[in-house]
């Protein structure tokens, strides 16, 4: 795959980049593996101030940096004006929280283990990859980045073939607040090119955000060669509405959960599992909301929904409605991609689909949304359970014992109680299953990239 924006409103080529060539990938990891050695013996509140800086340049050119995003994946613009000030968030909540999350811990009572004391302390590893996606271009790779400077790790970002402008973007965001040269760097290559840069004895771990194939990949080459991996892959999470909940409310925040980024988010409510009590009820409400929804130009105001970023995204899409169609399933609106250039899908929701639909068990990377009745809770935590992901989860119930019931009975990494999944750099983020495996954000998803030393004292 070329590395190349292309603009997905119009499909037009916007501008090639000639990938880094062996000599140039090489420049740079020796830079990163230089740049951990000086990063190490900085201080938290050193990094800090670089962090904030970074930070504050990021938000002083929000209006670059989300005409990028737009211009790159088609997300509409306010949307990515938000991922902008998130990922200044989260750099800032890693700057101000670093140090308290990586401090020593002590064993309270050393003499149980022979010792006068016994402590861990957390300490860098060195050179990280993060491979990303293109969805949300800066904020996948600032909720990897931010921790790992901060830990005093430095990063090397093969970023999604899709999006070079915002990979170009970032190599110099933290070198600008301060940080030191080579702390985190981009390598313009194509996926064929991260095994050799796992394998590198340089590079001490990897990240991946993105399909299963790619993660099945990474997680193969990382395994061989000993390296930590973390793996944040796809969902198809289940949004429950049960029958004492806020039908109106739970509507408006399905559109969201499935639409948000033109429905190409990981985390986005994918399967709508409701109470036959209310089914009829919730899917016309559903439908009429999805079918209100403004499909155009991302860089206009009042749009809801953009393209897809990329043509066989929209094409995949399209396939799996039409199979669903093809073996029975009902179109309540959308169904189809609409006249237009550039690659665009109506947002849809649908219904009474069989079992062999592929929707049933695939990811739907778009604003498609299905629909399925349940007649109890065990029905719909079967039906939420049944799929090979396990990223997160919503509920809707006003019934405590109900919500009590579904936080234990869900396998998912995340339940979300009468709302949809955000991530926030305050709590865990991750699933199980093929949704991949450790956690990014919080304390936890510093600590992922660390060394934890256990000190031992006669
Ligand atoms: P990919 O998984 O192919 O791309 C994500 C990143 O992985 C890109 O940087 C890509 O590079 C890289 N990559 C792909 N294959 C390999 C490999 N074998 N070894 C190493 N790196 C690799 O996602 P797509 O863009 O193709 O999207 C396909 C589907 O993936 C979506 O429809 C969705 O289901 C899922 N997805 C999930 C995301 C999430 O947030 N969890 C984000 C994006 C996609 P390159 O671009 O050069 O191929």
């Amino acid at each position: 795959m070329a590395i190349a924006t292309i603009n997905p409103t119009t499909g037009e080529l916007v501008q090639e980049f000639e990938p880094h060539d062996a000599a140039e990938v090489e420049r740079r990891i020796a830079e990163a593996d230089e740049a951990a050695r000086a990063l190490r013996r900085t201080t938290y509140a050193q990094r800090a101030q670089w962090m904030h800086a970074a930070a504050d340049a990021l938000e002083a050119d929000i209006d670059e940096g989300a005409r990028i995003l737009t211009l790159e994946m088609g997300k509409p613009l306010a949307q990515s004006r938000a991922e902008v000030l998130k990922s200044a968030k989260g750099m800032r909540y890693y700057a101000d929280n670093a140090e308290r999350f990586l401090a020593d811990e002590p064993l309270p009572d050393a003499s149980a283990v022979g010792a006068s004391q016994a402590f861990t302390r957390y300490q860098p590893l060195g050179v990280v990859l993060a491979v990303m996606p293109w969805n949300y271009p800066f904020w996948q790779v600032i909720r990897f980045a931010a921790p790992a400077l901060m830990a005093g790790n430095t990063g090397l970002l093969k970023h999604a073939s899709n999006v070079p402008q915002s990979a170009i973007y970032l190599d110099t965001l933290f070198e600008e607040g301060g940080f030191p040269t080579g702390s985190f760097r981009t390598l313009l290559i194509g996926s064929r090119e991260v095994e050799a840069v796992i394998a590198d004895r340089r590079v001490k771990a990897v990240t991946l955000t993105g399909s299963e194939p790619a993660g099945r990949a990474v997680a193969a080459t990382a395994g061989r060669e000993i390296k930590k991996a973390v793996l944040e892959l796809g969902g198809s999470d289940p949004f429950i509405v049960m029958s004492s909940a806020d039908l109106e409310a739970a509507a408006t925040t399905a559109v969201k959960a499935r639409t948000s980024n033109n429905g190409q988010s990981c985390i986005a409510g994918k399967r709508f599992l409701v109470h036959t009590d209310v089914y009829d009820e919730f899917s016309r409400l559903f439908a009429e909301k999805m079918a209100a929804l403004r499909v155009g130009d991302p860089f206009d105001e009042g749009v809801d929904i953009g393209p897809l970023a990329t043509r066989s995204g929209r094409d995949d899409l399209a396939e799996l409605v039409d199979d669903a169609v093809a073996r029975g399933a009902r179109v309540l609106t959308g169904g189809k991609a609409p006249e237009r250039p550039g690659w665009f899908y109506e947002p849809t929701v649908i219904d009474q689909l069989p079992d062999d639909a592929r929707l049933v068990l695939e990811e739907a990377f778009g604003p498609v949304a299905s629909l399925y009745r349940f007649a109890d809770r065990e029905e719909a935590a079967r039906i939420a359970n049944q799929t090979t992901f396990g990223l997160s989860s919503a509920v809707w119930t006003n019934d405590p014992e109900e919500e009590a019931w579904f936080i234990q009975a869900l396998d998912a990494g995340a339940v979300f109680v009468n709302g949809m999944t955000v991530s926030y750099p305050e709590l865990p983020f991750g699933g199980i299953k093929d949704s991949g495996f450790g956690r990014e954000l919080a304390a936890v998803g510093i600590r992922e990239f660390t060394n934890l030393k256990t000190v031992w004292k006669a």
